[in-house]
């Protein structure tokens, strides 16, 4: 019944937006927080979360926090797209167990893609050019540790991906906007 159920205030994200864990933030403001996946699938994988919606999955988000949601991840998107120049960004969203969902607080991942590189498999370390690895990481094999305990800063995401995502900023064009 992963799909449907009651929302658990201490689930990981709850303590990463508590501050109780740590996280490489990229971009934060009073409604949405994008960081680093602490086992990502490629160079640079971010993930968005709401700060306020109580919502496990998409079922559940209320329109607007999903309209701030999508927001947020079309910028980290762009942001990605900016920093890390991949060939190409997937966006995917999980709703229950069964369909891959491990943390049940709605939350959207920004996946670069590279020409060439295989993508990591969702929930274990990506091991690709070894660029995931920083002096602090322990190895991200080390699942249980990263999930119910704190990771140290910088352990999260990889050498220099949050430094380089460092904020949004005014990454989104809208060509299709009339001026
Ligand atoms: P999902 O499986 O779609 O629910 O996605 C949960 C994601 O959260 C996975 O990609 C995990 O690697 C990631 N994750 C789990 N714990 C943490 C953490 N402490 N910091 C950052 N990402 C995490």
């Amino acid at each position: 019944m992963s799909l449907h159920g009651t929302y658990d205030p201490d689930n990981i994200f709850a303590k990463i937006i508590r501050g109780e864990i740590p996280a490489v933030k990229v971009f934060e403001d009073d409604q949405v927080l994008a960081f680093m996946d602490v086992f990502p699938q490629s160079r640079g994988h971010m993930l968005v979360i709401s700060k306020t919606s109580r919502a496990r999955n998409l079922l559940e988000a209320e329109p607007k926090t999903l309209g701030r949601l999508i927001g947020a991840t079309q910028k980290a998107a762009a942001a990605v797209a900016a920093a890390l120049k991949p060939d190409g960004v997937v966006v995917t969203q999980f709703n229950g167990a069964p369909a891959g969902q491990t943390v049940f607080h709605l939350h959207f991942h920004v996946i670069p893609r590279y020409e060439g590189e295989a993508l990591g498999r969702h929930g274990a370390a990506w091991r690709g050019h070894g660029r995931c690895r920083s002096p602090q990481d322990p190895g991200r094999d080390d699942r249980g540790r990263a999930l119910g305990g704190p990771v140290a800063d910088g352990a999260v995401g990889g050498d220099d991906q949050g430094s380089q995502l460092n904020g949004f900023g005014d990454v989104v064009h809208h060509p299709g906007r009339q001026a």
